[in-house]
């Protein structure tokens, strides 16, 4: 992923920095405890799709 992308991305509820997570390709946000997914290259910032850090260990949401 771009590093200058991060630079510019926010987190959509809180509008703070969020912080890469290389392995599991996701951006972080600490404050709110989510994990936004990043798909192709492409970070998804909807709420709706992303991992809640604070829920136990889970299958992966299904796309459908
Ligand atoms: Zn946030």
């Amino acid at each position: 992923m771009d590093a200058r992308l991060l630079d510019i991305l926010v987190c959509p509820i809180c509008k703070g920095p969020l912080e890469y997570n290389k392995n599991a390709q996701e951006l972080i946000c600490k404050p709110d405890k989510l994990a936004f997914p990043i798909r192709d290259g492409i970070p998804i910032m909807w709420a709706d799709q992303a991992r809640d850090l604070n829920a136990p260990t889970s299958p992966a949401p299904s796309a459908s």
